[in-house]
């Protein structure tokens, strides 16, 4: 038999014939067309294994930046060609984030904490999201921070002064703490670049004599290992998570949205404060997770913010990880 758009149609008239009866009629009804239709999405929260260890990612809304000035040392045209390249806008790009929750044997370590309520509008979602995965803040054993971008440590205290993790060891980079909690770099600043010391202090001021200082190359929670990733901030750093065979490179900021930098390695977001030493950081992280077929976590990749790394090109590839309904 020849296939003809006739009998195409007669083959799946039987499929096709419930949808244009009572259903079709059904689903264009005031009431069902509410019960399917709303403005959010599912908790954004999604768990993988690392060995024993179970791993949440706590997505906290996203915000838009313009395209233009993000990259310091590329011409826009280029830029709209790698976001064209990637179905994305041509005009801003979606800064997301998502930080990690570590169960450890019921030991609870939260690394990076999201925007709080100090972000913009489409921020802020990482308690409900935490809460909706079944977590209670009063129960976080600790907190492990990357670096100092509010959009880090701005979860750890709200606005009105509330510690959110009330119960929890807060752990930082002893190089961290070094920069930025330090009077007279701040006071050296130009006055519009004083807002990360004063988001600084903010943030530990009030506890910062019970902050723990963790050095690189240490193992700060049991499986959890820091490793030096400068250039983004100069105590910036990632992590290797291990439990048994299982292992996870967790990026932090070493990279910001993949279709443009991981794609791009060469290339430097705004955000880098030393951008020769964050783009060496880059190349030689990418590539170890690359050669090492490691999975990866950061912070900035679309969420669930996981996948692996493959060479490509002069640059690399982010292949994410196929969503699991199961743990
Ligand atoms: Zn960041």
């Amino acid at each position: 038999m020849t296939i003809t758009r006739r009998t195409v149609l007669a083959s799946t008239a039987f499929t096709a014939a419930p949808l244009a009866g009572p259903a079709l009629a059904q689903s264009t009804s005031p009431s069902s067309a509410a019960q399917g239709s709303g403005t959010r999405q599912a908790p954004g929260f999604y768990r993988y294994k690392v060995g024993d260890i179970e791993v949440t990612a706590i997505n906290d809304g996203s915000a838009p930046r313009p395209l233009e000035g993000f990259i310091r040392n590329a011409e826009l045209p280029a830029v709209q060609q790698a976001a064209r390249e990637a179905f994305l806008p041509q005009d801003t790009i979606q800064n997301t984030f998502t930080g990690l929750v570590l169960n450890n044997g019921g030991r609870l370590t939260v690394i990076d904490t999201g925007n709080g309520d100090s972000g913009a509008p489409t921020t802020g979602r990482w308690m409900a999201n935490f809460r909706a995965a079944g977590f209670d803040p009063a129960q976080v054993n600790t907190v492990v921070i990357s670096h100092f971008h509010g959009d880090h440590i701005n979860g750890l205290r709200l606005k009105d002064g509330t510690a959110v993790f009330p119960n929890a060891e807060i752990m930082v980079p002893a190089a961290e703490w070094a920069f930025w909690m330090d009077d007279a770099r701040m006071n050296q600043a130009p006055e519009g670049a004083r807002g990360g010391f004063q988001g600084a202090r903010r943030v530990f001021g009030p506890i910062a004599k019970d902050v723990k200082q963790y050095e690189m190359g240490k193992e700060v929670v049991p499986g959890l290992t820091s490793i030096a990733a400068p250039g983004h901030t100069p105590g910036h750093t990632a992590y290797m998570l291990s439990s048994g065979s299982g292992r996870l490179l967790i990026l932090s900021d070493t990279a910001n949205h993949p279709d443009l930098f991981v794609r791009n390695p060469d290339w430097s977001a705004i955000f880098d404060m030393d951008a020769d030493q964050a783009r060496a950081t880059r190349r030689r992280m990418l590539d170890t997770a690359a050669s090492e077929r490691a999975q990866v976590a950061f912070y900035h990749a679309p969420f669930p913010a996981t996948g692996h790394i493959a060479k490509e090109g002069n640059g690399f590839r982010f292949v994410p990880v196929q969503w699991s309904s199961a743990v």
